[in-house]
């Protein structure tokens, strides 16, 4: 069980949470720290055994990845909990979204992008002996949480014995926490969903509404940062 400093977690509710088949282990699957930080201190806070899988191969350029990542480690090594640094098999994650390139987003590359991130989520757990996997995905209000849901669903149904917990993190306040640990933390503060089409499209965004295009590991939440905008979020 992870040891976390108490003064984190006094200042936060307790949430109703019930793990699946009544477990207190999770595998859970991270896009990053931002949309993480309120999964990780409400299931600690509740007791639960929990382990980061960070397995992204979506996210360009590699040094945004590398960025995303490391404050995730970062936040983890802080509250010393385990986290899985899975492959960056970005050329296999280029193969699947072939065809896929001009779709919008919460279409059917973000499917295949959810699938992708569960699927090696669901394979570690089976190998790993977790019972439930989990992801920070859901938390962001720009993302389709059924889609998410499906995809989890789908990936957990392929082993027997791993199950999908589709808990809505957004609820009992999480939404907003999500951005008070980040702005907290000074997390790191990407403002596109993570793939090369999603960066294009919201530069393409910005641009037509006047405003500069995204630099790469400039911005980080501040206590005035404001949250982010439609297309900015993860
Ligand atoms: S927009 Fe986001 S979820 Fe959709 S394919 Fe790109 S990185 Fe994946």
């Amino acid at each position: 069980m992870p040891t976390i400093d108490p003064s984190i977690l006094s200042d936060r509710p307790e949430l109703d949470l019930t793990v699946p088949g009544g477990e207190n282990k999770v595998l859970m699957h991270s896009c990053c720290a931002p949309c993480s930080g309120e999964l990780i201190e409400g299931m600690v806070k509740a007791g639960i055994d929990l382990t980061i899988f960070f397995y992204n191969p979506n996210i360009h350029p590699k040094k945004e990845y590398e960025i995303r990542k490391s404050e995730n480690i970062r936040y983890a090594e802080k509250l010393n909990i385990p986290f899985v640094d899975a492959d960056y098999d970005v050329q296999n994650w280029f193969a699947r979204a072939k065809g896929m390139e001009k779709d919008p987003e919460r279409g059917r590359r973000c499917s295949m992008c959810f699938d992708m991130r569960f699927e090696r989520t669901a394979l570690y757990a089976h190998e790993n002996n977790f019972k439930v996997i989990t992801s920070s995905l859901g938390i962001s209000r720009w993302k389709n949480m059924d889609q998410i849901n499906e995809s989890g669903l789908r990936a957990a149904s392929h082993y027997e014995g791993v199950e999908y917990w589709t808990y809505n993190w957004r609820q009992q306040g999480g939404g907003a926490r999500m951005y008070d640990i980040a702005k907290r933390e000074e997390f790191y503060k990407q403002e596109y969903c993570g793939c090369i089409y999603s960066l294009r499209d919201t530069n393409e965004w910005r641009e037509f509404k006047g405003r500069e295009k995204i630099q790469i590991g400039e911005e980080f939440y501040r206590q005035k940062i404001e949250e982010p905008k439609q297309g900015e979020g993860a």
